[in-house]
């Protein structure tokens, strides 16, 4: 039988975000579930955030959907990660990967890291290819999806709700559970249930995305300034997943980031 579609209005939207925000993650999400039962599914790149979702998810429903994209360009610790979440939950995790023409005409053209060297533009290009579009792939038959994302990872997210109706993906819900923890409280959370983690937190990473345009920080830096960390300071660290960068109302941060103001 083939479940029936499921979207909020903006009003419905609305109501619940103010009735769910000082609610648990766990809260939010049993209603994420009942709501949209089968046509939702987590998105996760097996960060830390991500790894607490899913535990909490799974703990909800074992049959929780969970999608991951694999860029091609990810660090092996975190494909070790990927075999390690199927043992230990048990979950076919459902793994998109972009498409293989795609990618060869962007090597073709621009050479495999053109993000060092090309520019802004190439790397946005890069992270479309590999990224936004099997994310695309990924929404597409699904009414809602769940994520990691946290208002305190970046100004580009510090407006997030924890359930909104995403523009930027034909409507559908977003579900934000964690939008109100900080990284500490989701380290405690993850050591709390020995959720497995990505091995490369050890390592001095704080934040992991594919193997090239991902490395440490010092303590005390914000997570995020290990990504793209060659791009102009300040500029918004996004990949286009989450927010679009050039539509998504950080226009001025696109100009910096593109290099056509001054900031
Ligand atoms: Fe390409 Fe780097 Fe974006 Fe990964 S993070 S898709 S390698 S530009």
């Amino acid at each position: 039988m083939i479940a029936e579609q499921v979207l909020l209005d903006e009003w419905e939207a609305g109501e619940l975000a103010v009735e769910y925000d000082d609610q648990e993650p766990q809260e939010v999400i049993g209603w994420a579930l009942d709501r949209f039962g089968p046509r939702i599914a987590i998105c996760t790149a097996l960060q830390i955030d991500g790894m607490a979702i899913l535990d909490m998810a799974w703990r909800i429903d074992p049959r929780v959907r969970v999608f991951t994209v694999d860029t091609g360009r990810l660090p092996e610790q975190t494909h070790d990660l990927l075999a390690r979440v199927r043992a230990r939950y048990g979950i076919e995790v459902d793994v998109r990967q972009p498409e293989r023409v795609q990618v060869e005409k962007l090597i073709a053209a621009q050479g495999p890291d053109l993000f060092y060297k090309k520019g802004v533009r190439q790397r946005l290009q890069c992270c479309e290819v590999r990224k936004v579009n099997p994310l695309l792939k990924a929404l597409n038959g699904l009414d809602a999806w769940i994520t990691g994302l946290r208002r305190d990872q970046w100004a580009t997210r510090s407006n997030i709700r924890k359930i909104e109706i995403d523009h930027d993906h034909g409507g559908v819900t977003k579900v934000n559970p964690l939008a109100d923890w900080t990284e500490d409280e989701v380290w405690e959370y993850v050591r709390a249930h020995d959720v497995p983690y990505n091995a490369l937190y050890d390592q001095g990473y704080k934040s992991i995305g594919c193997a090239p345009c991902t490395r440490p920080v010092p303590d005390g830096a914000d997570a995020r300034q290990g990504r793209w960390w060659w791009e102009a300071a300040g500029a918004p660290k996004e990949c286009g997943m989450h927010c679009a960068i050039e539509t998504g109302g950080f226009e001025h941060e696109a100009e910096v980031l593109l290099h056509t103001v001054e900031r």
